[in-house]
């Protein structure tokens, strides 16, 4: 997985291409995102960026992350019954979800099989693909006391 580090002018440009006006909120929230690879939450992010920027606002965050998922730049991952989690990496991939430690791994998938997993005369555009289980830290230490 490449973790490039981005300039303010590669993120900006970035927004403009996908037609989004790039403001200084976005442009925090995707770029702790392309850093972050763990698919936080919006709480999360909001706790990380705020010593350094005092002034911004819960509400900026999440109207920040809303305008970035529709602008395709990061996309939501709903898990079971926990908050939604932001992904920068937008390219198609499974995600693998620890039980015990509750960290997402991402995983490539074969291209496209999507289309083939569905029934004549669907359109298949995304699939998300998440797999439950013990990641290899957790799976090596204490696998058998059953949770
Ligand atoms: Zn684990
Ligand atoms: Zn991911």
């Amino acid at each position: 997985m490449k973790t490039s580090e981005y300039s303010n002018e590669q993120l900006d440009q970035r927004m403009r291409n996908a037609g989004l006006r790039p403001s200084s909120a976005r442009i925090h929230v995707l770029r702790y995102l392309e850093k972050h690879r763990n698919h936080p939450t919006a709480d999360r992010i909001y706790k990380a960026l705020r010593p350094d920027l005092p002034s911004l606002s819960r509400a900026s965050v999440y109207n920040s992350l809303a305008a970035l998922e529709r602008s395709g730049l990061v996309r939501p991952l709903t898990m079971d019954g926990d908050e939604l989690r932001y992904d920068a990496h937008v390219e198609d991939h499974g995600h693998f979800c620890c039980e015990r430690c509750g960290a997402i791994h991402d995983f490539p998938l074969a291209p496209s099989d999507a289309a083939a997993l569905c029934p004549d005369g669907f359109l298949a555009r995304r699939r998300d693909v998440l797999v439950w289980g013990l990641c290899p830290g957790c799976a090596e230490d204490g696998a058998d006391c059953a949770k």
